[in-house]
């Protein structure tokens, strides 16, 4: 059985004072979500805020990218052994938020499932578990290459750490036309692109493969999370705009609680 996990992406929203309201709000709910895992992503600059307010409870934290590199001249990035100062045990990487602002500087799609291959390995190499972000764009989406976008990147992560590694790590189906609209995919749109992704990892590896938790992405609200999460293949949410609400964000967590 694999537990479910509802990761909550602030994206660039907060401030000192919000996030206590927010952090409060959630935290005086939590054992009302006790049999789900959950763990928050801020802005980065309020990591050491959010370690504060949620060391000693159930709810994990991790950031929204982090770099490949270790250290270095590479201004304005985040190394993994930063995440690891402030104890995150999660850290995203591949949003679709993050690629189309790379893609704004020239690289393609393709140069960017390496990079974040390169992520994902230094992510496991320093201890901490990624969650991958794979989806198509609505072109993508319109013409039928929903499959062909999500193994591209797979196959890649998996050829360059091996399938073994998914042990420690998650994934999120983000298809790019949900996330901030409001229009979700259907459960069973999900859950057919979820299957997919398990009988992808199934042809390596069946115990990966039952084992890692694949988590759908895209406008979950407290009202559509209980029929996305009853799906067999879709093991919890990540969530954007819904996560900066305490109570829309805890209805999300007890509906993953109670799959
Ligand atoms: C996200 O940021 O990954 C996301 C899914 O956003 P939203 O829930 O707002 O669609």
């Amino acid at each position: 059985m694999r537990k479910p996990l509802v990761a909550g992406n602030w994206k660039m929203n907060g401030s000192s004072a919000s996030n206590k309201i927010l952090l409060d709000g959630i935290l005086a709910q939590a054992t009302t979500f006790d049999s789900a895992d959950v763990a928050l992503f801020p802005p980065a600059v309020y990591l050491q805020q959010v370690e504060q307010a949620l060391t000693g409870t159930s709810i994990a934290w991790g950031t929204q990218n982090l770099s490949q590199f270790m250290h270095g001249a590479y201004t304005g990035e985040i190394s993994a052994p930063m995440l690891n100062d402030f104890n995150c045990k999660h850290v995203l990487m591949g949003h679709s938020e993050r690629r189309c602002l790379y893609a704004e500087i020239g690289l393609d799609q393709l140069v960017l499932d390496y990079i974040i291959a390169e992520k994902y390995s230094m992510a496991v190499q320093e201890g901490l578990t990624p969650i991958i972000c794979i989806g198509e764009s609505p072109e993508e989406h319109a013409q039928g290459k929903t499959e062909e976008i999500v193994a591209r990147l797979l196959n890649i992560v998996i050829a360059k750490n091996g399938i073994r590694s998914l042990s420690q790590a998650a994934l999120a189906y983000e298809p790019v036309w949900a996330i901030g609209t409001g229009k979700s995919a259907t459960p069973e749109w999900a859950q057919d692109v979820h299957f997919f992704m398990r009988e992808l990892l199934r042809k390596h590896d069946v115990e990966i493969a039952e084992s890692t938790q694949i988590l759908y992405g895209g406008s979950v609200k407290g009202d559509n999370a209980a029929p996305l999460f009853s799906m067999p293949d879709i093991d919890g949410g990540l969530v954007g705009g819904a996560s900066l609400d305490a109570n829309e964000f805890v209805a999300i967590c007890q509906a993953a609680a109670s799959n």
